[in-house]
């Protein structure tokens, strides 16, 4: 008898060579064979009468075979059957290209069912290559019939076939190991029932039924395992910091927080309380003000007298981050530095000498806080700031710094939710999903390139209102060359300067500068002393200037929607009116779907959830994926609600039974899941 783990070539009917095409696909056991689930689904229970098809639509036809198949050697490589079958209503020619053996499988005066696309013209049907089966088998014609991904080697029939037999050989063994109570609680039906209406599903309800079962399984046992490997790391103690009021540092802040980002603040208390160390992100859209909630975190721990590092990717957003919080916080007694490569070595030596001593609290830079040379007395609270553009590996290397400091990771890149949870498995999710109050819409607008004249109008308009603009410089390729940056920005500010803002003060920047220069020009931005700053993205990152209220970018459809939303978000900081204006000439539907979502909303999580389905999940995954279990019945961009249903089973079992003692297959089964990855997820 089979059981999961036994390898296909034992399988009944699978045999060494279908198992070795099989091998290219990573099916080696049983297990691997049942859950290659289908990537689509094939309709063909849609039966017509031969006079009844339409052009063009695919259906089942019963039909006898009226004439001889003919074989015909085109040419080389080229051979054709040709017959003709009927039903009571007309004929139908078929064609075969290359399938030669259909002349002796299909006999004059049989009946079979043929499924195929039909073509010609009523009075003279046609299908080409349809599958046909012995009329009353119904495997693969008659019924939903499933499409798995492929390889090379590796046809359809085949798997199908594979499957079948699969499904066959453990109808016994595939035991449940989701405990009865929570199959009945969440309605999920039974594990033979899921696994044989995935693949071949009686009808579309069945299908539903037996997705949500798998797919509520994976989900589930993923957020299970993660939170034993979690329960097993928080056995590390953390620093433990006092349980203070946060009273004064709320009375010091110029505005109330909103409650989204109260409540970020409280889950960052409270773990920063546990005596276990915090890992937790605060997700939030820009200008959520997740700033504050790092300010939050860094008053807690100092009152504790830990002291903060907070790391930002480049060196204006470094100091942006000091302008703003040290006079908050050193106003409540939380002493502050700026550690940069600007520093001079004079100032640097002293901040160095001052964190050794304990004497400074907080220390804000970029990358150089990881220099070996920077020493702490004692680092209780790591934040990094826009992690996205940090690694892993640096976060790491910063955390060493410490006895296991607290972590807090800021960032604005609008991951859904589902995603995050698993992308940062290792990490807890504080969600920022509301926006302080009195924020405008950024009006959005997309447009055509007949537009400019009255674009660059405006531009000229708002400008002498006051207000600044940023262009994003369009980046078209020559020749198949990859677009110069340099060039074309350069060249497109020049002509900017020269036809449509003569008057006005243009200036281009873009990656290809030094860090020093880019920051140069920034800072002259932000100071109000460049009016239009022409670039390729490198303002995508969370720089601040307030007065900025346009943000036009050329050759729209270049740009992924997640991309769109960060750049738009660096407009609309400050009480002025603000405006995104998307420049595509590009017709395509897609393209067109991705504008309309911006014009549409200003939401970031509502658009990372639009781009999610546009582009799939795979681009979000790439190689962040920590070495979690793939997923396959899941699907991310829809289960978010089964995602929290799961979690919520998955926590109430373990408050039960936190280490799985009377759940013995279910146990097994996690570990076995991720016995691959355990190196990866510790
Ligand atoms: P982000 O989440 O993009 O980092 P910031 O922390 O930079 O956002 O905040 C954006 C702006 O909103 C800042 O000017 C900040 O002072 C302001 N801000 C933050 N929280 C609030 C609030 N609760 N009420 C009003 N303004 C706020
Ligand atoms: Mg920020």
């Amino acid at each position: 008898m089979a059981n999961m783990t036994t390898d296909v070539r034992f399988v009944r009917g699978i045999g060494e060579a279908r198992a070795k095409s099989l091998q290219k696909l990573g099916i080696l056991t049983l297990r691997d064979l049942i859950s290659w689930f289908p990537r689509a689904y094939e309709d063909r229970r849609v039966y017509r009468r031969i006079d009844e098809l339409e052009t063009g639509e695919s259906a089942c036809v019963r039909a006898v075979v009226a004439t001889e198949p003919r074989l015909s050697h085109v040419r080389k490589g080229l051979d054709l059957v040709k017959l003709r079958v009927v039903d009571e209503s007309a004929a139908l020619e078929l064609t075969y290209f290359n399938q030669s053996y259909v002349k002796d499988s299909l006999r004059v005066g049989e009946e079979f069912v043929f499924y195929g696309k039909a073509e010609g013209t009523p009075r003279r049907r046609q299908m080409v290559n349809p599958l046909f089966e012995k009329e009353g088998a119904d495997q693969i014609t008659g019924r939903i019939v499933p499409v798995y991904p492929l390889t090379a080697g590796v046809t359809q029939t085949v798997l199908r076939k594979a499957v079948r037999q699969g499904l066959d050989e453990c109808a016994d063994e595939l035991s449940d190991f989701l405990p009865e109570d929570v199959r009945r609680e969440h309605c999920l039906c039974h594990v033979r029932y899921a696994y044989e209406n995935v693949h071949f599903p009686a009808d579309d309800e069945a299908l539903a039924v037996a997705r949500r079962r798998l797919a509520f399984e994976e989900l589930f046992l993923l957020t299970l395992g993660l939170k034993l490997l979690r329960a097993r790391r928080a056995d590390v103690a953390g620093q433990q910091c006092e349980a203070v009021e946060l009273e004064p540092f709320y009375a010091a802040l110029p505005f109330t927080l909103t409650g989204a980002q109260k409540r970020a603040v409280e889950d960052a208390v409270r773990d920063m309380s546990s005596g276990r160390p915090m890992n937790r992100l605060v997700q939030g859209d820009v200008g959520s003000g997740k700033t504050m909630v790092a300010a939050a975190a860094i008053w807690f721990a100092a009152q504790s007298g830990l002291q903060s590092a907070l790391m930002a990717p480049t060196e204006i957003l470094a100091e942006q981050h000091y302008k703003t919080l040290a006079p908050l916080l050193e106003r409540l007694g939380v002493p502050c530095a700026l550690l940069t490569a600007a520093t001079s070595a004079k100032t640097r030596r002293s901040i160095l000498g001052q964190l050794q001593a304990g004497e400074l609290t907080l220390v804000i830079g970029t990358h150089a806080l990881l220099s070996p040379d920077v020493v702490y007395r004692r680092l209780g609270l790591v934040v990094t700031d826009e992690q996205h553009r940090f690694g892993v590996d640096q976060r790491a290397a910063l955390g060493a710094k410490g006895d296991h400091p607290h972590l807090l990771v800021m960032s604005a890149t609008p991951i859904p939710r589902t995603l995050a949870l698993m992308i940062y498995g290792d990490l807890d999710v504080s969600l920022i999903d509301e926006l302080p109050p009195g924020r405008q819409k950024i009006d959005t607008y997309a447009v055509n390139s007949g537009y400019h004249e009255r674009i660059y109008a405006f531009v000229r308009k708002l400008v002498a209102e006051g207000r600044q603009a940023y262009v994003i410089c369009p980046m078209v390729a020559e020749n198949d060359a990859l677009p110069d940056e340099r060039k074309a920005v350069t060249a497109y500010a020049e002509k900017l300067r020269a036809e449509a803002f003569p008057t006005l003060r243009v200036a281009p920047i873009h990656g290809k500068l030094k860090a020093k220069e880019k920051d140069a020009v920034m800072r002259e931005f932000a100071a109000g002393q460049i009016d239009v700053l022409v670039s390729t993205t490198v303002v995508e990152v969370g720089v601040d200037v307030p007065n900025a209220a346009v943000m036009l970018i050329e050759n729209a459809e270049c740009f992924g929607l997640s991309q769109l939303h960060q750049l738009r978000g660096r407009v609309g900081r400050g009480a002025h009116k603000s405006y995104c204006i998307l420049v595509s000439d590009n017709e395509g539907e897609e393209n067109k779907r991705r504008l309309a979502v911006m014009v549409k909303t200003n939401n970031g999580f509502e658009i990372a959830e639009e781009d999610l389905k546009l582009r799939g999940p795979g681009d979000f995954f790439g190689s962040r994926q920590h070495g979690l279990p793939t997923l396959r019945a899941a699907d991310l961009t829809g289960d978010m609600e089964l995602l929290y249903e799961a979690r919520a089973a998955a926590e109430r079992l373990l408050a039960e039974d936190p280490e799985l003692a009377a759940h013995d297959a279910l146990r097994r089964r996690i570990t076995e899941l991720f016995e691959l990855n355990a190196g990866a997820m510790n």
